[in-house]
This record gives C-alpha cells, sequence and structure tokens, in this order.
C-alpha cells in the first residue's frame, strides 16, 4: 500500500519505519527540513532504541522517502496518516492547531479517494471535525473518509510495542476503510476492536489516564504506608498478584511525566468538562502527580536540614527511562525547586544529557554517576535507569561528602543501602 505519515516525531517515524519494514511504500513528511535531512541520512533525531537499524533498513529498501511536502505526498499515497503534536493548551485542553493546519493542506490535495488516519492522540469528536472540514473546503467534490487509530506505544519501546500492540483500535465511518485498515494491520497478531470515530479516540484518552491514574493511585498509597511503616513495594507486589489488578503502572515515586499522560489527562478532564461532566476523579489523579516532587523534597529536606549550598547530584533526568525525552520529566519541577533555594546541582543521565541542557542550564553534568556524585551531600535517583539499580554503593558513598540517598523510584534495596552506610529514604517504604 501506499503511505504518508505526517509528522515524524516518536510516533511518525516509528509508524514509517514499522509499515516500511513490512513491505509499504512510506512518504514521510515533517515541516522541519532540518529534522528530515538527519532522517534522509538514517540518523534518528532522538533516542529510541532499535529504530535507527530500523530506519536505516527502511531507507536500503527504498521504501521510506522524506519530504516537506504535504500536498504531493497527498497525492501520492492511499492511506494518510496524522501523527503531529497534541500538546497541553493554558487551560489544558489540547492544542490541535497542528491537526487542523494539517487538514488544510489536505482537503485541497484532494483528487481521488484518500483515506485519512488520525494517529495523534484527540479529544473525541476531532475526527468529525476533520472530516467536516475537509468536507466544506472541498465542497463534497472528492470521496474521502477520515478514520482514528489511535496508537498505545511507549517511548523507549516504541519499534516492539508498534509491532507488537496489545490489540488495534480502529474508528471508521464506511466499509471501505475498515477494509483498507485491517489489510494494513493484516500482519498484527492481535484483537482488532472496530468502532466509530469518537468511541476510538475516546478509548486512548481512557486508557492514558486510567494508567496516570494508577501511578496516582499506588503514590498515594504511598504516602499511607510511610505514615504507618509498610512497605509500598510490597504493598504493590501482593495486590499485582491479582489478575483483576495487575502489577504494572504500580510503581511508587516522584510521578508519570513525558509528553503524553500529564497533557492527556489534562485534555480529558477538559473535553469532560465541555461535554457537561465534571472529571474531578482525574483532576485527584494531577493533583497528586504533582504532589510527589513535594514529597521527594521533604524527604531530601529531612535528611540535609537545609539545601543551600547542599550539593546535589541528580541520577536520571529523563522522564522515564531507554529515553531521552525531557518533556514533562518530574526532575526538571525538581530541580527548579531545589535551585530556588540555592543548592549546588549536578547531574548524570545515560541520554538525556543533550536535552537536559537546554532546559536547565544551571546544572552540572557528567557522563558518569560516580564522578557526577563526588563531593556531594545527597545522590537523588529520578529515573529507573537499569544502570542505576547495580549502582556499587560503597564506592558511592566513598566519594560523597555526606552519605545521603534519596531513591526517588525505589529501585533500591533499602536494607542494602542503609548496611552500606547511606541515609537512605525511597517513595513509601
Ligand atoms: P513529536 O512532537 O515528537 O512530533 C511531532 C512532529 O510533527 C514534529 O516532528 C513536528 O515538526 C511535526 N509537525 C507538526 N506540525 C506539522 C505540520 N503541520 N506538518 C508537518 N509536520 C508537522 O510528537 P509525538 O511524541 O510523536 O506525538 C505525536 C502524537 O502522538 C501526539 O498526539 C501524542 O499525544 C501521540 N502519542 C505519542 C506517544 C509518545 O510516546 N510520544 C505515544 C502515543 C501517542
Amino acid at each position: 500500500m501506499s503511505l504518508s505519515v505526517i509528522g515524524t516525531g516518536y510516533v511518525g517515524l516509528v509508524t514509517s519505519a514499522c509499515f516500511a519494514d513490512l513491505g509499504h511504500t512510506v512518504i514521510a513528511v515533517d515541516q522541519d527540513a532540518d529534522r528530515l535531512k538527519l532522517l534522509e541520512a538514517g540518523r534518528v533525531p532522538f533516542y529510541e532504541p532499535g529504530l535507527e537499524d530500523l530506519l536505516k533498513r527502511a531507507l536500503r529498501s527504498g521504501r521510506i522517502t522524506f519530504t516537506t511536502d504535504t500536498a504531493d505526498a497527498v497525492r501520492r499515497s492511499e492511506v494518510i496518516f496524522i501523527t503531529v503534536g497534541t500538546p497541553s493548551r493554558e487551560a489544558g485542553d489540547a492544542d490541535l492547531s497542528a491537526v487542523a493546519a494539517v487538514a488544510e493542506v489536505i482537503a485541497p490535495a484532494l483528487t481521488e479517494y484518500r483515506l485519512i488516519v488520525e494517529k495523534s492522540t484527540v479529544p473525541a469528536r476531532t475526527g468529525a471535525r476533520i472530516r467536516d472540514q475537509i468536507h466544506l473546503l472541498t465542497r463534497g467534490a472528492v470521496p474521502f473518509d477520515v478514520a482514528c487509530n489511535p496508537e498505545f506505544l511507549r517511548e523507549g519501546s516504541a519499534v516492539h510495542d508498534f509491532l507488537h500492540p496489545d490489540r488495534i483500535v480502529l474508528g471508521v465511518e464506511s466499509e471501505r476503510s475498515e477494509r483498507l485498515l485491517r489489510e494494513l494491520y493484516a500482519p498484527f497478531d492481535c484483537p482488532v476492536v472496530v468502532t466509530d470515530l469518537s468511541t476510538a479516540e475516546l478509548i486512548k484518552h481512557a486508557s492514558n489516564a486510567f494508567l496516570a491514574m494508577k501511578i496516582s493511585y499506588i503514590n498515594a498509597v504511598a504516602n499511607v504506608c510511610e505514615r504507618v511503616g509498610a512497605d509500598v513495594r510490597m504493598v504493590a507486589d501482593g495486590m499485582g498478584y491479582d489478575a483483576r489488578i495487575g502489577r504494572a503502572y504500580l510503581d511508587a515515586g516522584v510521578g508519570y511525566g513525558g509528553s503524553c499522560f500529564p497533557k492527556d489527562v489534562a485534555a480529558f478532564v477538559q473535553l469532560a468538562r465541555e461535554a457537561g461532566y465534571d472529571f474531578r476523579l482525574l483532576e485527584e489523579v494531577a493533583r497528586v502527580n504533582d504532589g510527589q516532587r513535594d514529597v521527594l523534597l521533604r524527604l531530601l529536606k529531612d535528611a540535609l536540614w537545609v539545601i543551600a549550598n547542599r550539593t546535589v547530584t541528580i541520577l536520571g533526568l529523563a522522564f522515564k527511562p531507554n529515553t531521552d525525552d525531557m518533556r514533562g520529566a518530574p526532575s526538571v519541577a525538581i530541580l527548579e525547586a531545589l535551585r530556588r533555594e540555592g543548592a549546588v546541582l549536578r547531574a548524570h543521565d545515560p541520554a538525556a544529557e543533550a536535552n537536559a541542557r537546554q532546559i536547565l542550564p544551571y546544572v552540572t553534568y557528567f557522563p558518569d554517576p560516580y564522578e557526577a556524585a563526588r563531593g556531594s551531600d545527597a545522590v537523588v535517583v529520578l529515573t529507573d535507569w537499569k544502570e542505576f539499580r547495580t549502582l556499587d554503593l560503597p564506592r558511592l558513598k566513598s566519594l560523597m561528602r555526606r552519605p545521603v540517598l534519596i531513591d526517588g523510584r525505589n529501585i533500591l534495596d533499602p536494607q542494602a543501602a542503609r548496611a552500606a552506610g547511606f541515609h537512605y529514604a525511597g517513595i513509601g517504604r
């Protein structure tokens, strides 16, 4: 099949490279010409395991090409995916200007039937609006369909997640669009849920908000654990064996971040409000999440007494491991708060240093966790990178001025840390 994918970010590039690998011809479109130059040279502008190899293979096969010309891509492909960003606006609702701009360019380029698929995460009724606007702009003269095919991949395991989804959701309005999408996804071995447009859009928001709710739930439980002397990790294990609950997303810590959960929770609250429903449960999810930054700062202050002029080393800046994405990372708010209180800040992250430097220029960065910890009054773990689980604790302690270890992701063994002579504090343990 001939496909266009508009937007070459995490979702768009993974979608393009994976479909090219599956044998389709893909035109990947972006307005950012510099990004396209990098991609044409086989280089991925962000850190995502396995993606660069896949891109190189797609380039060698000749099945992927890049362009800034959306209209030309639309003319040359049967199915057009929209994968542009949908960030939060001030009020929390989704900023759909990029999606709307793409629809404006698609409409005049339509000369024969096309299927336009929104893969970006959008509020319910967005697909209907895209359809109505394109219909108005084309004056009903050209046949087309709009479909919604939300993406559930996670950064850090995006290629694997794209190729091995738990389910595929197809929001469609015609048999023709359902047939095309089923054909495209035929090699995938998973349940396919076929719905109308708004239901598919809502499945994505409801899923992300639910996962965020699980994280805030265990964080709230952690806050109780801390007060009664229970260990939230054991609580999560004990809960997680229950098949009705599941262990995933029950890790207490400094909270969720990234470019999806915070904005999708906010957008879902806002959508509900506009539709006349006050989704207070989700407002509380966001509030608990924000509060976890304060929990970490309190643990650090308990250990150090004062923050001013104390040297604090942060291990992990990205919002989660295996990515260099700093969007919405809890580290940003925490480092800002520490800076305001006069801390001297050092940091190490295995992948996110370059992006972090743009946002947190007052931090001194080190390529190695032990060098970062040298002379510091506390080490604070903010991202659960695998390498931090196996830190040489005696070595770490020998380099530090005060042996204080604050584990914002509960990845270290409290007993081992205390046995190594650390003042150790985790979240809810
Ligand atoms: P991103 O910010 O990484 O990439 C968006 C890309 O779109 C950028 O390269 C930008 O230059 C390009 N773009 C913007 N406007 C354009 C236009 N008018 N024409 C051409 N290109 C344009 O975004 P992302 O993280 O890939 O997310 C895209 C969508 O997918 C969002 O709605 C997001 O919520 C959703 N999503 C993201 C993830 C994730 O883990 N990142 C997972 C599932 C769904």
